[in-house]
């Protein structure tokens, strides 16, 4: 192979001639910086380029210092800069103030993939063996040169598995007409699928495994690169969410838990949700939050004691960190704006530990009050004979009930119920009290719902019972942790407000 050769491939002239005197990607590769290196001293002896020249490489292709850097579409040049990094600091620093470590993930255009390949192919041929370990990917040479210096200047440090995800997408605008190259070599050995897929979009995958397909030959034949493209660069960044855990009580019988809205129409000014959240959103800043709780009460329904465990999670939060004293006054915030709803324990907690209130659904217990009626009399002493004859624990099947049969499937569960008691208030209405496995339909359990659920109060007591009042007393689960000064306040509340 005569250097002339060489030197007539459209490889040799976008790689070596001119496109790239100043791409550090040369400095990666010890065999392709001595291959220029000889070709630099080569050209001196024999006939002087003057490289700041616009000079005619081919009948298509034009080129001029100004345009793009082939090797790398000036990735590793205008995005390696101060500036840019300055430009990654404030995008950063403006998504989420107090971020503790970051990330870096780079999305690179399509083609940069072909002409690394066109690359490798053509020192294979002409200058030695050489993987693509003595060529690193465009990727890696970013991170190489950036992560020490974004690490200074972001003063976090850079970790794989960061919360905190900095985003940094590059477009080149000739990307699409550049990747059309691979068509010809895509389904190459199936026609028909060729021509039904002419227009199917290349994903990443797709490029790599069509180009191990491609010779350096049908490069110099066929590879049309586009010279005239510009890259252009967007930076975004997100942090993980931020989740916030505490209990609430809910005073209020004419209040949901949710937002109440039908057909777009809202049927009710607030919800739980809404007295609890908004508040607490001030605070966190998030793009948006997401509401769970340990089960659902009945907008009848109150409940009382410790309160419900819930967990909000903040998506996208503009802060991370926060000092207990913030939520001591946003806890105290809710408290006083509302009679219909109280918080405690508010708290931040690690998304591991706010899979808890999801966790053990099946197994927790839940306490109930219930003020119901009977439509004869019955005196406490056939209320203890009767509730007595009970299995303890006692297991009910429930067919999903009539009152939710729109949004629920059809279907009979079993729960246990380990706890009866009833307290006789007169002849027609008893208190009762009863622990049940976590999912079970009280109301169900006491009314029968016309046989659906079985044994039921009804059946046991042998008299038509209804209930009037539901209250929960107790959500049995161990989350989130109590939290030292509320105790002293709840007791300071309990002795004023009773
Ligand atoms: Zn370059």
């Amino acid at each position: 192979m005569t250097t002339n050769s060489i030197m007539a491939t459209n490889a040799y002239r976008l790689f070596v001639n001119r496109l790239c005197r100043s791409c550090p990607m040369k400095e990666q590769c010890s065999l392709f910086k001595n291959f220029i290196e000889q070709q630099e001293r080569n050209s001196l002896e024999s006939t002087p380029l003057n490289h700041s020249d616009v000079q005619t490489i081919d009948n298509h292709l034009t080129v001029s210092s100004s345009q793009h850097c082939f090797l790398c579409l000036d990735v590793l040049h205008r995005y390696t800069s101060d500036e840019f990094i300055q430009q990654i600091k404030q995008t950063a620093q403006s998504t989420t103030s107090d971020f503790q470590s970051f990330c870096c993930n780079l999305t690179l255009p399509l083609n940069l993939f072909i002409r690394h390949a066109y690359l490798l192919k053509f020192l294979n041929k002409y200058v030695g063996e050489c993987n693509e370990k003595d060529l690193p990917i465009i990727k890696d040479q970013w991170r190489n040169v950036m992560i020490d210096r974004l690490e200074e200047a972001l003063e976090r440090p850079y970790q794989i598995e960061s919360p905190f995800e900095i985003n940094i997408t590059f477009d080149f605008s000739g990307e699409a007409e550049e990747l059309n190259f691979l068509r010809r070599f895509r389904y190459a050995d199936n026609p028909k699928l060729q021509k039904s897929n002419a227009n199917e979009a290349f994903t990443r995958q797709a490029v790599t495994s069509v180009l191990n397909n491609i010779t350096f030959d049908d490069f110099e034949q066929y590879y049309k690169p586009v010279i005239n493209g510009k890259t252009s660069c967007t930076i975004s960044a997100q942090h993980d969410s931020v989740y916030i855990a505490g209990r609430y009580n809910k005073y209020s019988r004419t209040l949901s838990q949710t937002p109440w809205i039908i057909d777009g129409i809202r049927k009710a000014d607030t919800s739980v949700e809404e007295l609890i959240a908004l508040p607490i959103s001030k605070l966190i800043s998030a793009k948006h939050y997401v509401f769970l709780s340990s089960g659902r009460e009945d907008v009848d329904v109150r409940t009382l004691g410790r309160g419900r465990p819930f967990v909000i999670e903040f998506r996208q939060p503009s802060r991370i960190l926060y000092q207990p004293e913030e939520f001591h006054a946003v806890q105290n915030e809710i408290n006083t704006s509302t009679k219909d709803v109280r918080v405690r324990d508010l708290q931040q907690v690690s998304k591991e530990d706010s899979n808890q209130i999801k966790e053990g659904e099946e197994e927790k217990t839940k306490c109930y009050e219930a003020l119901c009626y009977t439509d004869t009399q019955i005196d406490q002493e056939e209320l203890d004979r009767r509730l007595a004859s009970v299995a303890n624990p006692l297991v009910i099947e429930q067919k999903t009930p009539i009152r939710v049969l729109h949004r629920r499937t059809v279907m009979t569960r079993q729960r246990s119920i380990t706890e009866l008691r009833a307290t006789s208030i007169d002849a027609y209405h008893f208190r009762l009290r009863l622990t049940t496995q976590a999912g079970a339909y009280v109301k169900e359990f006491v009314h029968g719902d016309f046989g659906r659920t079985k044994p039921n109060l009804t059946v046991i007591l042998d008299r038509f019972v209804d209930i009037l009042e539901l209250d929960v007393l107790a959500v049995n689960i161990d989350f989130p942790p109590t939290l030292e000064i509320e105790n002293e306040q709840d007791n300071a509340c309990d002795t004023n407000g009773k």
